[in-house]
C-alpha cells in the first residue's frame, strides 16, 4: 500500500501533463511590472501584462499606498460585515460610483470573487443565467455557484441570444444575461446596444464583466457601458481594479438596491477579509488620476494603434480586435508556441495562447500594449516580430 501522503493520484496527472507536452513552470518576474522587465533572469520587452495604463508601479499610486499603510496599517483585520469595513473602503466605493456614473458601487477583493459572489447572490432557483460562450472562467464559476439554470449563446451572435431568450422567457421568473465587455483573447467588444435591446424586449437583466474594458474604453476608461452611452440600462456593471487600475480588487456598479442586497448576501464580503489599506489607497488615487485627465487612456490608445498598424503592415493577422489587446494569429498550436519561444529568445515576451483556451487551429500570441511603452520599445518589438516571422516563414 502506498502512503496516502504521497499524493500519487496527482503525480500520475502531472506525468500526463508532461507526456502531453503541456507541463510548464511559472515564469518568474524579478522587477516591477514595467514595459521592460527581468523575467527568468533575462531582460525583455514586456508585451504580456494587463497593466494597460502603467499604474502598477506608478509613483502617485505608490505614495498613496504608503500613506494608507501609515494611517491604517497593513490589514483590514476582519470581513466587512464585522469590523473590516474602513472609511477608506466606503470612500473608494463613492469615488467608483462617480467614476462609473452609477448610483452605487460595491467593492470586492478581486474581480474573480466579485463574479463568484455577485452572480450567485442575485440569482436563485427559478431563474436562468444566459451567458456568451466565450465568457471568462470566473463568470462560469459564479454561475455554477448559483441555483439558477444556465444557457449559453453563440459568441456575440444576437440571433442565438434571441433564440435562447424566446425559448426560456416564459419558463423562468428572472433572466440574467451576462457578457464580457471586452473579450480577452480576441479583443473584440460585446454588442452591448443590441444585447440591452434584446434584454429590454424580453424583460431580462444585464450583467457586463468589464475586466478589460475598465480603464480602457469610454471617457477616461469608464468602461464599455460608458463607451456605448448605456448608463441606466445595464443592471450590473462589473469591473476589476487589477488590470488597467494596476492594483487588485473588483467591484460591481449599479443601483442602490443592488448595493444594499450585496452588502447582506455577497459571500466574499461575509466570509473573506476586506481589501488591505495599501490597495484601497492606491486604487482611490488611480481613479482620481483618471477623473482628472484623459492623458493615460489617450496614450494607451495611441500606442495600441501604432503597434497594431505596424504589425498589420508587416503582414501579420491581428484578427478582429477593437481594443489594445492585439492577438497575432498563427494558427497551428506547435508553431504558435515556437513563435512565442523565439520571440522571447530575441528579447520580447508575449505569451502563446492555444487550444483549449482558444479554438483549435487559432493559436496566437497575445500582445498587450500599455500606455507606459515608449515608441522606441514598440519599434524594437516590431523588429523582433519581423525577424522571427521571416525566420519561421510566417511572413
Ligand atoms: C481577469 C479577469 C477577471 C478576474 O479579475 P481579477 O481582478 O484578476 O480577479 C474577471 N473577468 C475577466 C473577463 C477577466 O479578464
Amino acid at each position: 500500500m502506498s502512503n496516502v501522503h504521497e499524493l500519487n493520484f496527482l503525480k500520475e496527472k502531472i506525468q500526463e501533463l508532461k507526456d502531453e507536452g503541456v507541463y510548464r513552470k511559472l515564469p518568474v518576474l524579478e522587477t516591477a511590472n514595467e514595459p521592460e522587465v527581468t523575467l527568468n533572469g533575462k531582460k525583455v520587452i514586456n508585451l504580456s501584462s494587463n497593466n494597460y495604463l502603467g499604474f502598477a508601479n506608478h509613483p502617485r499610486l505608490k505614495r498613496a499606498s504608503i500613506e494608507a499603510v501609515e494611517k491604517y496599517g497593513v490589514g483590514a483585520g476582519a470581513v466587512r460585515t464585522i469590523i473590516g469595513n474602513m472609511d477608506i473602503h466606503e470612500e473608494l466605493e463613492k469615488v467608483l460610483s462617480e467614476f462609473k456614473r452609477e448610483e452605487a458601487a460595491f467593492l470586492f477583493q478581486s474581480g474573480f470573487n466579485c463574479n463568484a459572489g455577485t452572480i450567485q447572490a442575485i440569482t436563485q432557483k427559478g431563474d436562468i443565467i444566459i451567458s456568451d460562450e466565450l465568457n471568462h472562467a470566473s463568470i462560469i464559476d459564479g454561475a455554477r455557484l448559483s441555483r439558477a439554470d444556465k444557457a449559453i449563446y453563440k459568441h456575440s451572435d444576437m440571433d442565438s441570444l434571441e433564440q435562447v431568450l424566446k425559448e426560456n422567457r416564459d419558463k423562468y421568473e428572472n433572466i440574467l444575461i451576462i457578457t464580457d465587455g471586452v473579450f480577452s483573447m480576441d479583443g473584440d467588444i460585446a454588442k452591448l446596444p443590441e444585447i440591452v435591446e434584446l434584454a429590454e424586449k424580453y424583460e431580462a437583466m444585464t450583467y457586463v464583466d468589464d475586466a478589460h474594458g475598465s480603464g480602457v474604453l469610454g471617457e477616461s476608461g469608464r468602461g464599455t457601458v460608458d463607451h456605448f452611452g448605456l448608463h441606466g440600462r445595464v443592471d450590473f456593471s462589473m469591473g476589476t481594479l487589477s488590470k488597467a487600475i494596476g492594483v487588485i480588487g473588483g467591484y460591481v456598479a449599479g443601483s442602490k438596491t443592488m448595493y444594499e442586497w450585496l452588502s447582506h448576501r455577497a459571500r466574499p464580503i461575509l466570509f473573506s477579509t476586506a481589501l488591505p489599506p495599501a490597495a484601497v489607497g492606491a486604487i482611490t488615487e488611480a481613479l482620481k488620476m483618471l477623473m482628472e485627465s484623459t492623458e493615460y487612456t489617450d496614450k494607451l490608445w495611441d500606442n495600441a494603434k501604432y503597434f497594431k498598424s505596424k504589425l498589420g503592415s508587416l503582414g501579420f493577422n491581428t484578427g478582429k480586435s477593437e481594443t489594445p489587446i492585439t492577438p497575432v494569429i498563427i494558427g497551428d498550436e506547435a508553431k504558435t508556441m515556437e513563435f512565442s519561444r523565439k520571440l522571447l529568445e530575441n528579447g520580447v515576451y508575449v505569451s502563446g495562447i492555444v487550444f483549449p483556451t482558444v479554438a483549435k487551429g487559432t493559436g496566437r500570441v497575445r500582445c498587450m500594449v500599455t500606455a507606459a511603452h515608449t515608441k522606441d520599445q514598440l519599434d524594437k518589438a516590431v523588429e523582433v516580430f519581423e525577424t522571427v516571422g521571416k525566420e519561421m516563414n510566417l511572413l
